[in-house]
């Protein structure tokens, strides 16, 4: 079970807004905690590449990708 959280990074395509909007995608601890000191993209488990956000920022009802939530 992945413990860390990421989201796809805006494009010029996704309109800009200041929440946070699913779906979310789940990253593997290892690549995903040295990634929110760096802020650098990571691959999500599906592959999607994400920025990692802290857990808490994330809303309760703010679902992962259905890839993400039956991978690993
Ligand atoms: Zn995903």
């Amino acid at each position: 079970m992945a413990n860390v959280i990421g989201r796809a990074r805006r494009t010029a395509e996704d309109p800009v807004g200041e929440k946070l909007a699913g779906p979310l995608h789940a990253v593997d601890a290892a690549v995903g905690r040295p990634a929110l000191e760096s802020h650098e993209d990571v691959p999500a488990l599906c592959g999607a590449y994400v920025q990692v956000v802290p857990v808490e920022d994330v809303p309760d009802d703010t679902g992962l990708c259905p890839a993400c939530q039956h991978g690993s």
